[in-house]
C-alpha cells in the first residue's frame, strides 16, 4: 500500500541542512535530495539512500504482516 505522503527524490530548490542530525553535510540548490512530505525533511544523497532502503524495508514488512 502506497501513500501520497511517501518520500521521493527531487531536486533541491533551496540550499539547507540535511535532515539527518548526525550528518553535517550541506544540501545545495540543484542537488538530488530525498524528501519526506511528512515532516518536510530533506536528506542528502547519502542519507537519502539509507532512508530509502529503510523505507522500502518497512513497506515490505507491512505487506508481509498484512498478508
Ligand atoms: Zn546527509
Amino acid at each position: 500500500m502506497r501513500y501520497s505522503k511517501d518520500p521521493f527524490w527531487m531536486t533541491a530548490k533551496f540550499s539547507g541542512q540535511c535532515g539527518n542530525p548526525d550528518c553535517h553535510c550541506q544540501i545545495r540548490k540543484g542537488e538530488n535530495i530525498f524528501y519526506f512530505p511528512l515532516g518536510k525533511k530533506a536528506y542528502c544523497q547519502n542519507c537519502g539512500n539509507a532512508r530509502e532502503r529503510q523505507f522500502e524495508a518497512e513497506i515490505f514488512d507491512e505487506s508481509v504482516y498484512s498478508a
